[in-house]
């Protein structure tokens, strides 16, 4: 059956690809069909790999968060999908931004209509010239835990604000950050005292649970880390503002992990007139708005010892080859933990897969020649499935296209936007009409 043809919308940012209203299956299609037309015409690779996003979901992740965490603003760390349609629709929305170096502020400086002052240089252990670059770009926000950064930074740009990053229980989490980055509550006074003798300006605390925390429960015992680290400020004769709840903020576990943090911030942080608290969320706005469309690019029946990767009985039977894989978009899988759930787009033309299909074991690979490049060791797909078919993947936003690689000589795939198919669509237009003019003035 044909997809609805989408429907363009005025091109807000003339340097940015174009949007599209509808829903993201209606894109997926699309670009199906665009993508077989092409072939027709004997374009060279006609079945590239796409992302479709959907900013209509960022929209209301913000949503969500707004109405459970009326009181935090979100600093959107960067690192986990530098769209530039994400980053200007959250700076519509009045979001922060966390950034790890001088690229990333460069590029939400870039956009224009951000102030500096909505930065926090995130990354407590920066080069000398990135602190210096900091400050020449008036971001004074930035974290640290260790001396040595507070002897940089009264070197390169003394008039920061620093936000000491406090060592969490971060067990609970898909990527543990505490094996690399937190001051234990111990060394707290030491460094607060060195931050005093260099006369520089300690102006809060941040943490971080680790990305993708699954049990919430942790953000209550982190808030009273915090709240022990900001009287140890007040012992060492600071006077704290910021609150920094950072990230690791799940889908599925939010609105529980917004409850345990407020609990604790009311328990912990009862009078809080005084103090401004950001979290640096990540995953949390951009995981469920991109979804991926791969093609089989080439379908063969596995060696006998090739099926070492199958656990169990029911051995794969067959191999299929996509055109993305672990070095581009599905790094996730290596990097971020991830285990990607792929579904049937197309199959032998059609965009409707028959009930009564048989299903087989299989495997699915991505295109280049480094056998680390197994997206699905083993999973059930359609029977009939063949080269030139399609498949999704849903939940690609996060930690997926920011570090895609051209290893090999492949592409990383590209997006094509949607502003969605639901009633917001017509709002996150009007946001980010509003704020392209808000740039423009800047
Ligand atoms: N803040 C910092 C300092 C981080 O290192 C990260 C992720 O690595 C984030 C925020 C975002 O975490 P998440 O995507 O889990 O919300």
């Amino acid at each position: 059956e044909p997809p609805e043809s989408p429907q363009h919308v005025e091109n807000l940012f003339p340097s940015l690809p174009s949007l599209h209203i509808g829903h993201p299956e209606v894109h997926l299609r699309n670009g199906i069909m665009n993508a077989s037309l092409m072939a027709h015409d004997g374009e060279p690779d006609a079945e590239k790999a796409f992302f479709v996003a959907d900013l209509s979901q960022v929209y209301m992740q913000h949503q969500r968060w707004v109405s459970s965490l009326p009181e935090i603003t979100p600093y959107y760390a960067v690192k986990c999908n530098p769209d530039p349609y994400v980053l200007r629709l959250l700076a519509a929305l009045g979001a922060g931004f966390d950034c790890a170096s001088n690229g990333e502020i460069s590029q939400v400086l870039g956009i224009g209509g951000v102030h500096p002052s909505r930065i926090i240089f995130a990354n407590p252990c920066k080069a000398n010239s990135f602190i210096r670059n900091a400050g020449k770009m008036g971001v004074d926000a930035m974290t640290f835990d260790n001396i040595d950064e507070l002897y940089k930074v009264a070197r390169t740009h003394s008039r920061a604000k620093l936000v000491i990053r406090i060592l969490t229980d971060d067990t609970k989490s898909l990527c543990q950050l505490g094996l690399k980055y937190g001051a234990p509550l111990v060394t707290v006074p030491a460094l607060l005292a060195k931050a005093k003798e260099l006369n520089l300006d300690v102006i809060g605390v941040s943490f971080h649970v680790g990305s993708g925390c699954y049990d919430p429960s942790v953000y209550s015992d982190a808030i009273a880390r915090a709240r022990s680290a900001f009287d140890m400020g007040k012992d060492a004769g600071f006077s704290f503002s910021l609150l920094d709840v950072g990230g690791g903020f799940e889908d599925s576990t939010f609105e529980q992990a917004a409850s345990v943090l407020t609990n604790a911030i009311n328990e912990h942080f009862p009078d809080r007139r005084n103090i401004k608290m950001i979290a640096e969320p990540g995953r949390f706005y951009v995981s469920k708005a991109f979804s991926l469309a791969a093609n089989i690019i080439a379908r063969r029946a596995p060696f006998p010892d090739s099926t070492e990767v199958a656990i169990g009985t029911s051995q794969p039977s067959v191999m299929y080859y996509i055109n993305d894989g672990v070095y581009g978009a599905f790094n996730c899988i290596l990097f971020d933990h991830q285990v990607v759930h792929p579904y049937v787009l197309s199959m032998n033309g059609s965009f409707h897969v028959p009930s009564s299909e048989p299903m087989s074991t299989c495997s699915v690979w991505g295109p280049t020649c480094d056998s680390i490049d197994c997206v699905c060791p083993k999973i059930e797909l359609p029977m009939g499935l063949r080269v030139g078919d399609w498949l999704g993947f849903d939940n690609m936003g996060a930690y997926t296209v920011c570090a895609a690689s051209q290893f090999n000589g492949f592409e990383v795939s590209k997006v094509v936007y949607t502003l969605g198919g639901s009633v917001v669509a017509a709002e996150v237009q009007s946001k980010l009409a509003a704020f392209a003019v808000e740039a423009h003035r800047f």
